[in-house]
């Protein structure tokens, strides 16, 4: 198995690893959510079936309240059974060719959940790889994106947030993560990978 990868931003960190995101004890999971708010397979399947059905019981509420979640965009709710306090729903985009503005979509997921992590105080969120599953965005080109966008986050002004996790469920995927990050890190402010 590989070793997880470390990019330090003074005391914040970025780190890419393979695993379960819904083992892993953070303040805030994200996850993998479609438009209907309505539960699904891959990441968000697993989420839900770990979280228990306080998480779905939330979603019915916001789905009252704003019928649907906007591709780019992402909705908080608890988390459930599951080690963390929030679970952000982000919606990521169906790939097509790229051209249809999913690049600035897969970044805006990020920064809203980021956005929503500043705004409760989220000390350390695990991010799975979004879109790159049933979605179909091309692997390499999410993975810059998410990197890119999380690392400029933590080298500005990130608030309480500590510590960003990517998560991969797969070794090629964590490889992929792994090539993107050591390629842009000479682009990071502040960054020093261990
Ligand atoms: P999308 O519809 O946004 O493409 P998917 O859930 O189909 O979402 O896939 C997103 C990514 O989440 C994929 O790389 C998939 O391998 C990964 N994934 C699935 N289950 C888990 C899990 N339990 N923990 C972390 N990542 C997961």
């Amino acid at each position: 198995m590989s070793q997880d990868f470390t990019i330090h931003f003074g005391f914040r960190q970025l780190q890419l690893l393979k695993g379960d995101i819904t083992k892993m004890a953070v303040d805030a999971i994200v996850n993998a959510a479609n438009s209907a708010l309505a539960g699904g397979g891959g990441v968000d399947g697993a989420i839900h079936r770990a979280g228990g059905p306080a998480i779905m019981r939330e979603l019915d509420q916001i789905r009252a309240q704003i019928g649907r979640c906007e591709t780019g965009s992402a909705v908080a709710t608890g988390a459930g059974d599951l080690p963390a306090r929030y679970v952000f729903h982000a919606v990521g985009p169906i790939y097509r060719d790229g051209t249809h503005g999913e690049p600035e979509q897969l970044e805006s997921c990020y920064l809203t959940c980021l956005r929503l992590a500043g705004e409760r105080g989220v000390e350390s969120i695990s991010f799975p790889s979004i879109s790159t599953g049933v979605y179909g965005y091309p692997i390499e080109a999410a993975a810059r994106i998410a990197v890119k966008t999380v690392a400029n986050w933590l080298a500005g002004d990130a608030g309480a947030l500590k510590t960003i996790k990517l998560v991969q469920f797969s070794d090629a995927d964590h490889q992929v993560y792994r090539r993107q990050a050591q390629e842009l890190r000479g682009e990071f402010a502040a960054g020093s990978a261990s």
